[in-house]
């Protein structure tokens, strides 16, 4: 029965790929709004979209403008908690090992908490194993330590792929990983959020934590980049 007119198999029969065994179950008692069925817009997006319209007709606001405010919230304030907390894990062993058995309080110890970071769960990249974080069913993120999710995050293709095949999704992002580590997908739920413990980068031993969080990227704590190299941080 041809239903697709668009030859893309946008969430047939709910294809969320639940049978990629690391069964936290999903059952839908997310608290928050999910935007997988159908409409991508929820009544409060589209409230603020019509007061963006608004504002920006009226010549208040400069769409340009916001979407720069926006963009420093995604991908420097919000994510450089997270860096510092990886770069107290990186100089500092017994917090390391805090941080995996215990997350939430270890991250909460630097003043980290809040909203979607309540029940966290610090996974650490080695040579033999790579974790890689997905919300299947919509968006869920840890915001106290790295803010805003990015647009690709909630995106049903990064969703859907990121489960299917996380290594061509690697790819995409420039990860390329030897054929012997082992990658392993983690599905964030309303209950539980990630955060990956990136390795740390070969060059950095002599560094500051101060110097070792600038090389944190935020794309490293989900998984889906490595951390700076000391040289590349130097000349960025
Ligand atoms: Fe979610």
């Amino acid at each position: 029965m041809a239903t697709s007119k668009s030859g893309h198999d946008h969430d047939a029969g709910h294809g969320h790929g639940h049978e990629h065994g690391h069964g936290h179950g999903h059952d839908h008692e997310h608290d928050h709004d999910h935007d997988h069925e159908g409409s991508e817009l929820g009544p409060m997006d589209l409230r603020v979209r019509a007061l963006e319209t608004v504002l920006a007709g009226k010549g208040y606001i400069d769409p340009a403008a916001l979407d720069a405010l926006i963009d420093t919230y995604q991908t420097r304030i919000g994510p450089r908690n997270g860096a510092r907390v990886v770069a107290r894990a990186w100089s500092d062993a017994a917090f390391r090992a805090w941080l995996l058995r215990d997350a939430t309080a270890a991250i909460a110890s630097l003043g980290y908490t809040g909203r979607q970071g309540e029940h966290m769960v610090a996974v650490e990249n080695t040579e033999t194993t790579h974790h890689l974080v997905v919300c299947t069913l919509c968006s869920c993120y840890p915001w106290p330590v790295l803010g805003l999710p990015p647009t690709w995050y909630k995106s049903a293709p990064y969703r859907a792929r990121a489960v299917r095949e996380p290594r061509s999704v690697l790819a995409e992002f420039g990860v390329y990983l030897p054929e012997h580590t082992q990658v392993r997908v983690w599905d964030s739920t309303a209950e539980v959020r990630y955060l990956v413990l990136p390795r740390r980068p070969a060059g950095s031993e002599g560094l500051s934590e101060e110097q070792l969080a600038a090389l944190v990227t935020r794309d490293s704590m989900i998984g889906v980049g490595e951390p700076l190299s000391p040289a590349q941080a130097a000349s960025s």
